[in-house]
């Protein structure tokens, strides 16, 4: 019988949505010169969260020296990851002729520092772990290793799809039984931390699209995620559903917000029906996890439950 030694960090109520603008005055690469102009962000600027900014026509935006896409409106997105730093820097470059200054070719690229909240994060440490429960046999590590490139590759896709600057829905409702960011440690073991929501509901009820997009991977039982799917709303910017029972989409299609795209399930490495939604960002190279829950409405019409072991390994961050 494992035994829960100590539960730490228990993650704070989840605060509504709220935009926030977070833009901060401009700091001159050079010069010292006072710059008038503000970058704005708008979104909650915490771990986690996914945050849109705005450039003017002809402006271009770094994060971490590769520049993200911009869609007609000239919007940007930044995810920031489960541990993500407490300051975002961005890069804004702007055509020379734009700036009202006599030293324009100096004075083209302006940086932007913006505070980030930090979280703490749901840690159980337990202990007197049997090691064949730590320790995966290395069969099952090959085969879930060649099956995490196929989930890389499918969210590797920079489509200038936007329609997700209008919003997200819960792909289902119902209680919630797993939150991003919490971690178990087994016998002094840290795992790998639980980065998407899960939501319990049984077998069969509908999983929607939570905003439009392109469906990447469709997969009817991947080795600890069982039927997977992944679909991309652009801008490097995708949602994947683990531990389906069944998907109605296939790879290649596109489907729009609300519709239905499969059934929760109980496939995979999990002792229990329910949707595990993760949602993942390529845009600045990489994989930044963000937390679904930070980008929808709170369900006020259920009560969440102790996160408990429905899932007995995770993969397919
Ligand atoms: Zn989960």
């Amino acid at each position: 019988m494992q035994k829960i030694v100590s539960i730490v960090n228990r993650l704070a109520a989840l605060a509504a949505k709220y935009a926030y603008v977070i833009g901060r005055v401009a700091l001159l690469s050079c010069f010292g010169m006072a710059a008038t102009n503000a970058l704005e962000l708008t979104g909650d600027p915490v771990q986690g969260g996914l945050l849109v900014g705005q450039l003017e026509p002809g402006q271009s935006v770094q994060y971490r020296g590769k520049a993200l896409q911009l869609d007609q409106q000239h919007r940007f997105i930044v995810a920031l990851d489960r541990d993500a730093e407490p300051e975002l820097v961005l890069q804004v470059s702007s055509p020379a002729s734009s700036l009202a200054s006599t030293q324009a070719q100096s004075m083209n690229t302006q940086v932007y520092p913006f505070a980030i909240r930090t979280r703490e994060y749901s840690i159980q440490h337990i202990e007197g772990v049997e090691q064949k429960y730590v320790e995966p046999n290395p069969k099952q590590v090959e085969r879930s290793r060649r099956e995490g490139q196929w989930v890389v590759n499918a969210r590797r896709q920079q489509r200038a799809q936007n329609d997700f600057f209008d919003g997200f829905i819960w792909p289902v409702r119902g209680p919630i039984t797993g939150v991003f960011g919490s971690q178990r440690v087994y016998n002094g073991q840290p795992r790998r931390p639980h980065y998407g929501v899960d939501v319990a509901r049984p077998t069969g009820t509908p999983v929607v699209a939570p905003s439009a997009g392109l469906v990447t991977l469709a997969h009817p039982d991947l080795y600890f995620s069982g039927g997977t799917l992944i679909i991309d709303h652009g801008h490097g910017l995708s949602s994947t559903f683990l531990h389906l029972s069944k998907l109605l989409v296939e790879e290649g299609q596109q489907v729009r917000q609300g519709q239905q795209v499969g059934h929760i399930g109980a496939t995979g490495r999990v002792t229990g029906a329910h949707l595990d939604w993760r949602m993942n960002w390529t845009g600045a190279g990489g994989n930044i996890r963000l937390d679904p829950q930070l980008l929808v409405e709170p369900m006020s019409d259920w009560v969440a439950l102790p996160h408990e072991s429905i899932e007995s390994t995770k993969t397919g961050d």
